[in-house]
């Protein structure tokens, strides 16, 4: 018999890749924190030794969730300021509770909040965008999770960095510190195009080629942005973005509520990927994404729940399945984005986007043992024809077991083995003692 380290026997094993295929009483042989092999369950308790094994009768393994867009320690403003448009938003509650809160201990606490909350909820990665992602990134290296931690640029001063050359010389110290780190990447993270200028902007473009990493950046959120954008450069920012060189496969272009179909069509020629947050965008009435539009046009889509103050939970299973009913909506026509491909988009096309398909987003021999697990025995579940459907369209993250980040089992019959419940619960609470809400 071959010897590994784990075997999880599922009732279910959905890889993603390739599309819509659901392999029944099938097991999943992981060895040195990777995906060795999967076979049917028979097959496998004949052919491997396993020092753990897991049975997971009810239950279907899908590759982890890779949530595209968030910032994590906002969990800690979550319901600060609610029911107001993006700006009003931003300007009279967000950035002033920023300016006044924001440090290293609150981007630490926040981020294992956050943490906790996405692991629970079946999230094995998340991309990043935050001040002080030096302490985001320390958290995410103790709690086992893996991430991309944003390089953030913005023109204004704040408590991590005063002026474009101090954000991007922090960040090059935070990308070279976790340059070999086996589970956090960095990117360049500005913030938008109306809160950070042409020459910064311009200089990320030529460092992202150097280093090799993507470049995250909020585009095209709202009417009212490319408007803006409008007034004080004369074109749209999606074409001031394309003439600093910007449209390329290695951005990220969060939200895209706005696009012509002539922007869809030269987007899709650049390559770069889309990040929907579908919930994000809802509750700050910002727009629609034109999703099935921009799968259409071969863009690569994948899909974010943004940050806690604006969504106000980062439940990625709310956000496939919100993803998949305004596809619909939006287009016009219940086929457009079925079921397996909003599990592609929150999984597979995340770590597309990323630069981690090589890595992580779908169960393949050889790829990281980024797994979640999750239990479809239940009463909302039920009857089951197809495994799939009832992930997207009618289980929730509460129904999620068990995840195995790089084969680390971090959540453990619904119990984090990482970070510790108890504590988190007594930071916020503390928090929000200091913060308090503004009305
Ligand atoms: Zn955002």
């Amino acid at each position: 018999m071959e010897s590994v380290d784990i075997l999880l026997h599922a009732r279910w094993i959905i890889p993603v890749e390739p599309d819509n295929l659901v392999h029944e009483h099938h097991s999943l042989a992981i060895k040195d924190g990777r995906i060795h092999a999967i076979a049917p369950t028979q097959a496998a308790r004949n052919r491997y030794r396993a020092e753990v094994e897991v049975e997971l009768a009810d239950h279907a393994l899908i590759p982890g969730l890779i949530n595209a867009h968030t910032h994590a320690a906002m969990t800690l403003f979550r319901g600060l300021a609610d029911d107001l448009p993006l700006m009003e938003w931003l300007n009279d509650h967000i950035w002033p509770a920023e300016g006044t809160w924001v440090n290293p201990e609150f981007v630490r606490d926040g981020s294992q909040l956050a943490m906790a909350e996405m692991l629970k909820g079946g999230v094995t990665c998340f991309n990043d965008m935050y001040f002080f992602p030096d302490e985001t990134a320390q958290a995410v290296d103790e709690a086992g999770m893996r991430a991309v931690v944003g390089m953030i640029l913005i023109d204004f001063p704040t408590a991590w960095a005063q002026d474009a050359e101090d954000y991007l010389d922090k960040g090059l110290k935070l990308h070279d510190h976790y340059r070999n780190h086996p589970l956090i990447t960095t990117a360049f993270a500005p913030h938008a195009p109306y809160t950070v200028s042409d020459a910064p902007l311009q200089r990320v473009r030529v460092l992202a080629d150097e280093l090799d990493v993507p470049i995250h950046m909020h585009v095209h959120e709202t009417a009212a942005e490319v408007q803006q954008g409008m007034e004080s450069d004369g074109i749209r920012p999606l074409q001031r973005l394309d003439q600093l060189g910007l449209i390329s496969p290695r951005l990220l272009g969060i939200h895209m509520t706005q696009l012509t179909d002539e922007e869809i069509a030269a987007y899709g020629r650049g390559g770069a990927h889309v990040v929907h947050c579908p919930e994000s965008n809802l509750k700050l009435a910002s727009g629609f994404c034109p999703v099935h539009k921009l799968l259409q046009a071969g863009v690569n889509v994948a899909i974010g729940t943004d940050g806690a103050a604006s969504n106000n939970d980062l439940d990625m299973f709310a956000e496939m399945r919100g993803a998949a009913l305004l596809a619909k909506a939006v287009a016009q026509d219940a086929s457009a984005l079925p079921a397996h491909q909003a599990l592609r988009m929150a999984t597979l096309n995340g770590a597309a986007a990323l630069g981690l398909a090589h890595e992580t987003g779908s169960l393949t021999a050889g790829k990281a043992a980024d797994i979640t697990a999750v239990r479809l025995g239940a009463l909302e579940t039920q009857p089951l024809y197809h495994p799939i459907s009832q992930l997207v369209y009618a289980a929730g993250r509460h129904r999620v077991s068990d995840v195995w980040v790089a084969g680390r089992h971090l959540v453990k019959e619904g119990v984090l083995t990482t970070l510790d419940e108890d504590q988190l619960l007594a930071k916020a609470a503390a928090w929000q003692q200091k913060i308090k809400r503004f009305d």
